[in-house]
């Protein structure tokens, strides 16, 4: 066996799969531009850095549960008020899930919200950090299923170790007091340990009756809303924008 189908089979088997699969351009470079034992090892370190950065990024890709892809750059602010380009681009320091905080975003049909959630998921993913997507009606039924089915509770496993939570489209589904009090335990348990970004096209003052308890709603909501950046946005939906123009 040569000395390079050697060296191959060891750093396979120590699961060292960039070294492995850079071996062979880092060996050329290095004799052609005459690079130091040193800077040859260097490089050798890098690419499994990058193979691993990568692998990473792309399992909490996988496991964020996106919907879609969405990105801030395809973002038009000009067409909503109340939220501007730069408190979004601000908000990509990521001090707000450094801090615990969570982003609320209000507001009637087809202004962006769920694509704004999205694309700044995704830019936490991109900046390290753990990211897990659901809407509520599905956040509910893993909640509702997770002591019988295996599947459920290793989502919600992931989703309480993730350090952003996003729960898409409260309001559009009516919750029962059994699923609102499942939802608040979550909630709590969540609670300056990560950040949560909700979307909703209902306000604080009809939380309550969609859950269906005062108490409970009020207590959900001042443990979101303690260190929460809340926007509530306005203008037309840009779905039906969309068609007036064509
Ligand atoms: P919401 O969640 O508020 O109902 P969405 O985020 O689902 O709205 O937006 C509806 C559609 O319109 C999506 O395809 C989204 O990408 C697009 N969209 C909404 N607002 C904008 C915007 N300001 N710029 C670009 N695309 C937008
Ligand atoms: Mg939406």
């Amino acid at each position: 066996m040569s000395s390079f189908d050697y060296c191959i089979g060891v750093l396979e088997s120590l699961k060292l799969k960039g070294i492995a699969t850079n071996l062979d351009n880092t060996i050329n470079k290095a004799t052609t531009e005459k690079i130091s034992h040193l800077d040859f090892l260097k490089d050798l370190l890098v690419s499994e850095v990058n193979f691993r950065n990568e692998r990473r990024l792309q399992r909490n890709l996988a496991g964020a549960h996106f919907p879609v892809v969405k990105n801030l750059e395809s973002f038009d602010f000009y067409r909503i008020l109340r939220i501007s380009g730069e408190q979004i681009n601000n908000l990509q320091d990521f001090r707000w899930i450094d801090q615990h905080e969570n982003l609320m975003f209000f507001g009637p049909p087809g202004l962006g919200k769920t694509h704004l959630s999205i694309a700044l998921g995704l830019k936490a993913i991109e900046a390290g950090y753990s990211v897990c997507f659901e809407r509520i009606s599905t956040l509910i039924k893993l909640l509702k299923t997770m002591e019988i089915q295996r599947s459920s509770s290793f989502r919600i496993n992931r989703i309480m170790k993730s350090s952003l939570l996003i729960i898409d489209e409260i309001g559009y589904t009516p919750i029962d007091r059994k699923e609102a009090n499942l939802f608040f335990n979550l909630i709590s348990e969540l609670y300056e340990r990560s950040s949560v970004i909700i979307t909703s096209n209902k306000g604080f003052d009809q939380w309550s009756e969609m859950m269906g308890d005062e108490i409970m709603t009020t207590a959900m909501l001042d443990r979101l809303l303690h260190h929460a950046h809340v926007f509530s946005l306005e203008g037309d939906s840009y779905r039906i924008q969309e068609k007036m123009e064509v």
